[in-house]
C-alpha cells in the first residue's frame, strides 16, 4: 500500500486538480492520499482567525476563501446538481455560523477550530473529482481516528488510540483509494486540533507508520531535495539519495524540504520515503531511506539563515562559565523558548545564534543581563554546510566577515555579517 501526500501548491487551481487526478490514476496499488488546503488557503484562514478576534472585516475575508473554492469547483463540475455543490456549501455555512459566536479566550483552540476547514474543503472537492474521474475513493474525516492531546495549534499524538483507529479506519474492505486530510486531528473529545503548520507531511508519516505503508511519497512542485534552496543558489543540484539521519540532520539546520517531525515515524518501520515533483513525472525525485552502497557521493549541502542575533553572555564578575551556570542558562533560553541555532562557548564568555524573534529574544536578554553582560549583533547571516569541502567554504565565506565558525567532520557553521 503506497502513502500519498499532496500539498497545497499541488491543487491550487482546477487544473492542478486535473493533473492530480491524473497521477492517482497512474497508479493501480491500494493508496491513500493525504492533502493539504488549497493554494494559500492556510493563511487566509489564519486571516480569518485574526479577524475573528478582533471584530473586523471577516466577512468579507470569508467570502475570499469562498470565492477562490468555488472557481475551481465550477470549472471542475460543469453540472450544477453535482453533489459537491451541496458538500461545499454545508462547510463553508458551518464555517460561518462558528464565526457569528463570541470567541473563547483561547486563542489557539478557536484557530484549530477554523483553519482546519481549509483540509476538510479541499479533500471534499478533490475526493468528489477523482469520483467524477472514473475513480471510486472513499473520504475519510481523519479527526475521527488521528487522535491527539489537547494542546491546540500543536496536537500531540495519542499513539495507542490511532494505532487502533486509524487500524479500523483504513481497512482496504471495499475500497482500493482513501482521500483524507493532513494536518488535523481530533481530540478524544472529539475537538478538532491540528498538529502546527506544515503538518500534513507529519500526518502522512503517521499514517505510514500505522498502517506499515510500503512506501510514502511526498508530492511538491520541486524535483526533490536539493542541495540547497534554487531560489537562493540557481546551480542546486537535486540529491538522489539520502538516509533517514542525513535528512533528520538537514531538517534539524533549517532545510526547508520536509516537516521536521516526518522522518521519525518512517525511520522507525524502514518506510522508504520519495520526494518527487508532481509537475514532472518522469524526474525520479529524491529517495531516502536506509543506508545504502548506492548512496550518493555526498554533495556539499547549503543552508541559509537569516535575521540571526548572536549574543554573547559573560559572567559579570568575570568568573569562569562552569556547567551550573550554563545549565542556568539554557533554563532561560528554554522559559523564553527562543531556539538556539548554534553554541560556542570559552572560558569566560559564551555565545549563542539564535533566530530574531522579536519579543521573546528582548525579554530573555533582559532577564540574562541580571547576571551577565550580554552584547548582541543582529541582522546577521547563519550558514551550514553539511559534508564542507575547501570550495564550499570559500564559496560561502568569500569577502564576508565571519564573527564565528565551527567545524566538525561532518558540518561547518558561519555566522556572517
Ligand atoms: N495547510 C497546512 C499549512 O499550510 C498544512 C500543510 O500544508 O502541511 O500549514
Ligand atoms: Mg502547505
Amino acid at each position: 500500500m503506497n502513502i500519498f501526500k499532496f500539498g497545497g501548491a499541488s491543487v491550487n487551481s482546477a487544473d492542478g486538480v486535473r493533473n492530480f487526478v491524473k497521477i492517482v490514476q497512474s497508479y493501480r496499488e491500494e493508496t491513500i492520499i493525504v492533502l493539504s488546503a488549497m493554494g494559500k488557503t492556510t493563511n487566509a484562514l489564519e486571516e480569518i482567525v485574526e479577524a475573528f478576534f478582533n471584530k473586523n472585516d471577516q466577512d468579507s475575508k470569508l467570502l475570499a476563501v469562498k470565492q477562490y473554492h468555488l472557481s475551481i469547483v465550477n470549472e471542475l463540475f460543469p453540472k450544477k446538481e453535482d453533489a459537491v455543490y451541496e458538500k461545499i456549501e454545508v462547510l463553508f455555512n458551518q464555517l460561518s455560523q462558528y464565526l457569528e459566536k463570541e470567541p473563547s479566550l483561547c486563542f489557539e483552540f478557536e484557530y484549530d477550530q477554523i483553519v482546519s476547514f481549509g483540509e476538510l474543503i479541499s479533500t471534499t472537492i478533490v475526493s468528489e473529482f477523482l469520483r467524477l474521474s472514473g475513480r471510486p475513493n472513499k473520504w475519510v474525516d481523519i479527526r475521527t481516528c488521528l487522535k491527539t492531546d489537547d494542546t491546540y495549534k500543536e496536537g500531540r499524538i495519542d499513539w495507542k488510540l490511532s494505532e487502533k483507529l486509524v487500524s479500523q479506519t483504513f481497512s482496504f474492505n471495499s475500497t482500493f483509494v482513501y482521500i483524507t486530510q493532513g494536518f488535523i486531528g481530533g481530540t478524544k473529545t472529539n475537538q478538532t486540533t491540528t498538529l502546527g503548520r506544515e503538518g500534513s507531511d507529519y500526518s502522512a508519516a503517521i499514517l505510514s507508520y500505522i498502517l506499515d505503508a510500503d512506501k510514502l511519497a511526498i508530492w511538491k512542485d520541486v524535483p526533490g531535495i536539493m542541495n540547497a534552496d534554487p531560489k537562493w543558489l540557481p546551480d542546486a543540484q537535486k540529491l538522489e539519495r539520502i538516509t533517514y539521519q542525513e535528512a533528520i540532520e538537514l531538517a534539524f539546520y533549517g532545510a526547508k524540504v520536509i516537516h521536521p517531525k516526518t522522518i521519525q515515524p518512517i525511520k522507525k518501520k524502514k518506510i522508504p520515503l520519495q520526494v518527487r515533483s508532481f509537475l514532472d513525472l518522469n524526474e525520479s525525485g529524491t529517495l531516502i531511506s536506509t543506508a545504502s552502497k548506492k548512496l550518493d557521493y555526498l554533495l556539499p549541502v547549503y543552508i541559509q539563515k537569516k535575521d540571526q542575533v548572536l549574543i554573547s553572555i559573560r559572567p559579570i564578575d568575570f568568573s569562569f562559565i562552569l556547567e551550573e551556570k550554563l545549565s542556568s542558562l539554557f533554563s532561560l533560553f528554554a522559559k523564553h523558548r527562543v531556539k538556539v541555532n548554534l553554541i560556542q562557548n570559552s572560558a569566560i564568555s559564551f555565545s549563542v545564534c539564535v533566530d530574531n524573534s522579536d519579543r521573546r529574544l528582548k525579554e530573555l536578554i533582559e532577564e540574562i543581563s541580571i547576571d551577565f553582560e550580554v552584547k548582541y549583533n543582529d541582522d546577521l547571516e547563519l550558514i551550514t554546510i553539511r559534508h564542507h569541502n575547501q570550495e564550499a567554504v570559500e564559496r560561502m565565506t568569500k569577502g564576508r566577515e565571519i564573527l564565528l565558525e565551527q567545524r566538525s567532520r561532518d558540518t561547518a557553521q558561519f555566522v556572517l555579517v
